[in-house]
C-alpha cells in the first residue's frame, strides 16, 4: 500500500481529539507522529491506546541533554515498545551512541533518528545567533554523519537535503520528512516543501504529514490525493 510510507503528525492537544481524528481515518494508515504537547499532555497511557490500534509509533520528543540522562530515557521509550524515538544530534556523537545502544538493547526492532538543524534555524540564525560559523547545508550534513557514526538510523530532515545525505552516506541511511504538501498554495509555517511523491521519488523514507491532513474537512479525500502522487511518480 502506497501510504505505508506516510507517518501522520497528531498535533492535537489531547487525546480524545487525537483518537477521533484516528477513527476517521481508520485502516488508512498505520504510522502516527506524537510530539511534545499530546505526550506531555496525555503521557505513556496515550502509547498503550495507540498501539492498542495496532499503529506504530515515532514519539518525536527530540530529547537533548547529558549522555546519562539520555540514555536512561530511551530506555524508558524503549520499554513502551515505541517504533522511533529521535534525539538532537548536537547532543554529540556519545550521546547518540549511548542512547541508541540502551535503546535497542530493549527494543531492536525499534528506530533511532537525530533532528539536525530545526527547519526554524536560518543561515543568519546560526552564525549570528548561535555562533556556528558554517553553512546551514554543510552542518546538517556534519550533524547527520554524526548520527551515523554513532549507530543512528536516520535523520529527520527537509525533503530538499535527502539526496545529498544518501549520497554522502548512504542510501540506507533512512531520511525522514516533514514539509509535504500536495498544495503549494497552503504550506502554514513550513518554508521549502515538496509534495509526496516529490519527496519519495527523492529518496524520502516517510513522510512526516500534519495539517494538510488533519485540518481537512475530509481527510479521507485528502489520503486518496497522497495515494495518487505518490502512485503517478513511483
Ligand atoms: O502540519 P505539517 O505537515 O507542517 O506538520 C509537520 C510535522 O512535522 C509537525 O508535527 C512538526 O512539528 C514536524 N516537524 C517539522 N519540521 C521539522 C521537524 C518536525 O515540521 N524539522
Amino acid at each position: 500500500m502506497s501510504l505505508d510510507k506516510v507517518i501522520i503528525a497528531l498535533d492535537f492537544p489531547q487525546a480524545d481529539e487525537a483518537l477521533s481524528f484516528l477513527d476517521r481515518i481508520e485502516g488508512q494508515i498505520d504510522f502516527v507522529k506524537i510530539g511534545m504537547e499530546l505526550f506531555y499532555s496525555e503521557g505513556p497511557s496515550l502509547l498503550k491506546s495507540i498501539k492498542g490500534r495496532g499503529l506504530k509509533i515515532f514519539l518525536d520528543l527530540k530529547m537533548h541533554d547529558i549522555p546519562m540522562t539520555v540514555t536512561k530515557a530511551s530506555k524508558v521509550l524503549a520499554q513502551h515498545k515505541v517504533d522511533m524515538i529521535n534525539v538532537h544530534a548536537a547532543g554529540g556523537i556519545e550521546m547518540m551512541r549511548q542512547a541508541c545502544q540502551a535503546y535497542k538493547e530493549v527494543h531492536p526492532e525499534g528506530m533511532m533518528i537525530a533532528v539536525t538543524q530545526l527547519t526554524s534555524t536560518s543561515q543568519e540564525m546560526l552564525n549570528n545567533e548561535l555562533g556556528v560559523t558554517a553553512q546551514l547545508a554543510d552542518n546538517v550534513i556534519h550533524y547527520a554523519k554524526n548520527a551515523q557514526i554513532a549507530g543512528l538510523d536516520g535523520v529527520v530532515c527537509s525533503a530538499w537535503e535527502t539526496k545529498k545525505i544518501k549520497e554522502e552516506i548512504n542510501s540506507k541511511f533512512l531520511c525522514v520528512t516533514p514539509g509535504i504538501r500536495l498544495n503549494q498554495a497552503n504550506i502554514h509555517d513550513q518554508k521549502r516543501v515538496k509534495s509526496p511523491g516529490e519527496a519519495l521519488s527523492e529518496g524520502s523514507d516517510y513522510l512526516v504529514m500534519g495539517r494538510e491532513i488533519t485540518l481537512a474537512d475530509r481527510p479521507l479525500e485528502i489520503l486518496r490525493e497522497v495515494e495518487k502522487d505518490i502512485n503517478k511518480r513511483i
